[in-house]
């Protein structure tokens, strides 16, 4: 088996395989390693049992239990399991500055920076536009309440070819139809010659004369050694920072914001329990994302909020009146009178301070995410125009557990940022790890900031323009 390589990649979602691919057509001789197995449209299953869940995602909760995390296991990451909305950060998202004063994003990326690598990435994964009729009935109850009360909302971005609308895209889509990695940059990488080693997981990374040595426990258990003159590590926003903490011993110049800036992507989850006297909107049928999205909020209060579907299961631990019980006869009652006929589940998103930590316990990631008073006061201000919306729909406004609209699960971000600051961001402008030349980071961790929007297709564009810079470079 090979042992040196060009480039040594650790992890194979969009911030992996997309570098992978890239660096391989300019030439070079790229080795993935990637933890998960190889899931295809054979067997994957149409199913919310979490036996089965957890072969292909990683499910982690918070270390006071208040929140979980969910994020892609197999190869392609999370575009496997992902919703799939791709819809681009809107420019003023590159511009936040957070509490302390710090301009969050380097100067380097904008969003004019980024459309150009948007475009690439929109290209190969197929993403266009949803028409209305690929639309749920819940993304059309949701965005006729927004046009009731005078505001906007429309179709969002998939990169779906003749979807099925069955909504299982959380499991894996057995048709085919989600164009995830595995359906264009992981093939073509293949083609270009890139190796893929699955059921591999980097346990740590020591520099060397050639560049960097990547140990990694295979499907055997057994501890394999290689080499890659650039180690780009693409773990996702949890497990990135658990390499490089765990590595710590070898890199002592590590910058100790390692693991910090934490955040949610501001994500916010909160349902709506419609009137009576509406058709019934089937909550559980379309795609797992409702296909709508309204950027009406976007000017006054910097999110967006995208529409979703409900499948009974995650409605039943997640979703309650406020004041009433989550559980117990009376909420069995409630459950049947609203579902699936009246319930709309949404997440907002929006910038926010990141302020939560990744951290090794006992050699294990655990994930710190308090309710600090920076992200209760953004709850209670960005909830207040939902609560008017509701009340304009003679709607009611329901909470989720935990925080009382629970803190989004699955969009992880900044805990190996890229920055212009040494003080504040572990990594430079092109994800290079500061005082590490040839390590870099290229996944949801080195994104500074919440996206605005859902972070894939940014991730995704990041990764591609951190790829140009390291086929330029070296
Ligand atoms: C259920 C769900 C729905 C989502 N829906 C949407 C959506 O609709 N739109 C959107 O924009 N985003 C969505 N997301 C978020 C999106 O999937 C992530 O933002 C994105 O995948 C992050 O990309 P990444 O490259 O940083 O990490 P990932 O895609 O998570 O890839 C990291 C990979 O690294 C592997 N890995 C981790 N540790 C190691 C190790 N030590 N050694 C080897 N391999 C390792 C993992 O197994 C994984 O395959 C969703 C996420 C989930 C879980």
């Amino acid at each position: 088996m090979t042992t040196s390589f060009d480039a040594v990649i650790v992890g194979s979602g969009f911030g992996g395989s997309i570098p992978a691919l890239r660096l391989a057509q300019a030439g070079k001789k790229v080795l993935v390693l990637e933890q998960g197995r190889v899931y295809t449209e054979t067997d994957f299953k149409q199913t919310w049992d979490l036996k089965y869940l957890s072969n292909i995602m990683n499910i982690t909760t918070s270390d006071d239990y208040a929140v979980f995390f969910r994020s892609g296991m197999v190869l392609g990451g999370g575009s496997v399991v992902f919703s799939g909305l791709m819809n681009r950060s809107p420019s003023e998202t590159f511009q936040f500055v957070d509490y302390n004063g710090y301009k969050v994003w380097p100067d380097a990326v904008s969003r004019q920076v980024l459309d150009p690598y948007y475009d690439r990435v929109e290209q190969m994964m197929s993403v266009r536009q949803a028409t209305w009729e690929e639309v749920s009935k819940t993304g059309g109850m949701f965005a006729q309440l927004m046009n009731n009360a005078g505001l906007t909302c429309d179709r969002a971005r998939f990169p779906y070819i003749n979807c099925r609308e069955c909504g299982f895209c959380e499991a894996g889509c057995i048709y085919g139809v989600k164009q995830s990695l595995m359906k264009n940059y992981i093939p073509q990488a293949q083609d270009a010659g890139v190796e893929f080693r699955t059921g591999c997981r980097a346990m740590q990374i020591m520099p060397s004369a050639a560049g960097y040595t990547v140990q990694y426990t295979g499907p055997d258990d057994t501890l394999t050694s290689v080499q890659g003159t650039v180690v780009i590590i693409a773990a996702g926003a949890i497990y990135s920072p658990e390499l490089l903490l765990r590595s710590k011993q070898y890199l002592p110049s590590l910058s100790d914001q390692v693991g910090k800036n934490f955040n949610n992507n501001g994500g916010l989850r909160f349902g709506i329990e419609l009137p009576d006297g509406l058709p019934s909107i089937e909550c559980y049928k379309g795609r797992d994302s409702a296909a709508v999205m309204t950027y009406a909020y976007w000017h006054d209060y910097g999110i967006t909020i995208e529409a979703g579907t409900s499948p009974a299961a995650i409605f039943a631990i997640d979703i309650h009146r406020p004041g009433e019980s989550g559980w117990g006869l009376d909420f069995k009652h409630w459950a049947k009178s609203v579902y699936p006929s009246k319930l709309i589940v949404a997440n907002i998103m929006g910038p926010v301070t990141g302020e939560g930590l990744v951290y090794l316990n006992n050699d294990i990631p655990a994930v710190s995410f308090p309710l600090t008073k920076t992200l209760a006061d953004y709850r209670d201000r960005v909830i207040a125009p939902i609560q008017a919306l509701t009340k304009a729909n003679n709607a009611i406004l329901l909470q989720t557990m935990g925080t009382g609209y629970m803190y989004s699960i699955d969009h992880m971000l900044g805990t190996c940022r890229i920055g212009d600051d040494p003080r504040y961001s572990p990594a430079d402008p092109y994800g290079q790890i500061r005082n590490y030349p040839g390590l870099f980071v290229s996944d949801s961790s080195s994104l500074p900031c919440s996206t605005g929007v859902n972070p894939s297709t940014t991730v995704a564009a990041n990764a591609e323009r951190i790829a140009d810079y390291i086929v330029t470079n070296w």
